[in-house]
């Protein structure tokens, strides 16, 4: 496939604009149906949807323009956007497994990633062993004779463990398997997954990729074969295409993705810089982190590490997390990521108070942050740190 650079990518890439009156912005194509000229090209059509716009729950002409920008992104042949990051994950990995067969996963991926694999897979007869990713060396210790798929998500989005993409891969093709990897958390800008030899890459387009809280999308990338495989099974029949008006959305989106990444990039990086050195912290968890065990992997396969970081603040005091929580002014209470706002997430909002995974994660924040002055948002964590006692006197 021809190489395109990432401005001509994501401003030019896929846009036939001698096709509709040489208007600048594509049109948004907001029609489910297509006719055809005569019978004869009905039928040639009808026979061959894969590679012809008939349908919207096959092709649409502005969902078509995203696909060639996010196949290019992560330089696959080929790509599909659905309705959501699950329906994308879903449907990849269901196209590579029936019953009998076996998927050796990274512990704890996404939580309807885990849905998936854990409950709804085991009713068709699929079954998979969830490995600590951190050593290459467990996905080969948990393959069996049904083995047909690794499934990665490096790094994860809350402690950030990585997997070797490149050993993986290894393993995978001298075992005929075939890999998956969630690259939600890097964006195709800091990590390409296709180059380390995965098979097939996924990601959750509400986060980055769209990147404006506005929608919810996902993308699956790969082969010319393995697209066209998902496309006429899982992708027509479960029906979870993204809308032509979403679709049209997110190019927009992805035309500031390089200047969104790099100021999302470099502010984390100082915030990052500042919390680390704050006596009220314990523990910051982020890839670049000086202290990660796995920084040398993250210098090898991730070129950036967008907005995401962890802080363990030091106290385990319950009420004491949750007051700096509801202090922060600058931070929305949210869940999701990947918009120009910055958020923040109690590990504990996702569990029963005074559970036994409550008191585990009592003291551990997510951030994310977004486009905003980075300056104004360490100062909101400084300020909030103090309304709890935990007072920077350096
Ligand atoms: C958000 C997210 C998903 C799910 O994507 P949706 O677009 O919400 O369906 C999958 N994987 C990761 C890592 C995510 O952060």
């Amino acid at each position: 496939m021809k190489k395109h650079d990432l401005s001509e990518i994501l401003n030019h890439l896929g846009e036939e604009r001698e096709r509709y009156f040489w208007s600048v912005a594509p049109p948004v194509m907001q029609s489910s149906n297509f006719s055809f000229p005569d019978v004869a090209t009905m039928r040639t059509q009808l026979l061959d949807e894969f590679n012809y716009q008939l349908y919207t729950r096959g092709n649409n002409p502005t969902t078509d323009i995203l696909r060639k920008k996010i196949a290019a992104l992560e330089e696959t042949e080929d790509a599909l956007v659905l309705s959501s990051g699950s329906a994308a994950i879903a449907s990849a990995i269901m196209a590579n497994v029936q019953t009998g067969d076996h998927i050796v996963s990274v512990q704890d991926p996404y939580a309807w990633t885990k849905k998936l694999l854990n409950d709804i897979l085991p009713r068709f007869g699929v079954k998979t062993t969830y490995v600590d990713g951190t050593d290459h060396q467990n996905f080969e210790k948990a393959l069996t004779p049904d083995t047909k798929v690794i499934y990665l998500e490096t790094p994860n989005s809350f402690t950030f463990e990585l997997q070797d993409l490149d050993k993986i891969a290894t393993l995978a093709r001298t075992h005929n398997l075939i890999t998956i990897a969630d690259n939600s958390y890097c964006s195709p800008l800091f990590q390409k997954p296709h180059r380390f030899g995965i098979d097939i890459v996924v990601h959750s387009a509400t986060k980055y990729l769209a990147g404006h809280s506005d929608l919810v999308a996902g993308v699956i990338c790969a082969s010319s074969d393995m697209i066209k495989k998902i496309f006429t099974n899982e992708f027509m029949t479960l029906g979870a295409k993204l809308s032509p008006q979403d679709s049209w959305l997110m190019i927009r989106g992805l035309r500031t993705l390089e200047i969104r990444m790099e100021r999302i990039d470099k502010s984390s990086r100082r915030i990052v810089d500042y919390v680390s050195q704050h006596p009220g912290i314990e523990k910051v968890y982020y890839p670049f982190h000086p202290e990660n065990p796995q920084i040398e992997l993250a210098n090898r396969q991730m070129t950036g590490a967008g907005g995401l970081f962890t802080l363990a603040l030091k106290t385990s005091d319950v009420e004491k997390v949750e007051e700096f929580c509801n202090s922060l002014k600058r931070f929305l209470l949210a869940v999701s990521w990947g918009g120009y706002e910055s958020l923040v997430f109690p590990a504990t909002a996702g569990t029963e108070k005074d559970s036994e995974q409550n008191n585990a994660l009592v003291n551990f924040i997510r951030f994310y942050i977004g486009l905003e002055d980075p300056e104004l948002l360490m100062e909101d964590i400084g300020q909030a740190l103090e309304k709890i006692g935990l007072n920077d006197d350096r």
